[in-house]
């Protein structure tokens, strides 16, 4: 398999040449023709596997770059994952001049909004921070069409499972999920059960 399969849009083939990502991974295999479908995808995978770029490649394709409100949003455990997604998204947008925010705690709040008042395609952030922007309304989650949860297992165990839902309850009812997990427990399940539309479920 090669990227040239999925029928990538050239600003986003000319990011991976530049990143050097000549061949999908496993990973990106599998999940990259099902999300530019828009099914539901649960993703059971480990970090190194290349999972960012498996859903950053279907998002920066999918995203419009005309529309000026965030379509996008992801939601990891950590502020460096957070960081470190960002820059991916940035990275494989580039050409398509794709913006993204991330928003997490210990950084400036006012500084976050600010960010949040500029043009962005997609967000980034922690759960406890992003529902502080909520409870502020400083953030717009109104045209968010495409929603992924990273590393879900993680961020259940820091204790996020209600901050996650009451998030999710935020957000339009018409979107695409995608959730990324190492290991699949219970509680995982249920969330998926309950939030997601018949998802396709990939195990590498
Ligand atoms: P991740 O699992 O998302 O943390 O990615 C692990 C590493 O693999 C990162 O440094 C990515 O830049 C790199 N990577 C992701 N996809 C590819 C690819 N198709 N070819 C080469 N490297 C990749």
């Amino acid at each position: 398999p090669r990227f040239s399969d999925y029928n990538l849009s050239e600003e986003i083939t000319r990011a991976l040449d530049t990143l050097g990502y000549h061949q999908p991974t496993p990973v990106q295999q599998q999940v990259i023709p099902q999300a530019l479908s828009r099914s539901d995808i649960t993703v059971k995978s480990q970090t190194g596997s290349g999972k960012t770029a498996a859903y950053g490649i279907p998002l920066c394709e999918m995203v419009e770059w005309e529309e000026s409100r965030p379509q996008a949003l992801i939601l990891t455990p950590t502020r460096e994952l957070a960081d470190q997604v960002k820059e991916d998204i940035m990275n494989i947008g580039r050409f398509k001049r794709i913006k993204a925010a991330a928003i997490y705690g210990k950084q400036p709040f006012d500084r976050q909004r600010r960010e949040l008042t500029q043009r962005n395609h997609v967000i980034v952030g922690t759960p406890g921070r992003v529902m502080d922007h909520i409870e502020k309304d400083t953030i717009d989650l109104e045209r968010i069409q495409y929603l992924v949860i990273d590393e879900a297992d993680e961020m259940l165990s820091m204790g996020f499972i209600e901050q996650l839902e009451k998030i999710i309850r935020e957000l339009p009812t018409e979107r695409m999920t995608m959730l990324f997990s190492a290991t699949l427990p219970k509680d995982v399940e249920k969330l998926c059960h309950r939030y997601m539309n018949q998802p396709v479920d990939i195990e590498i």
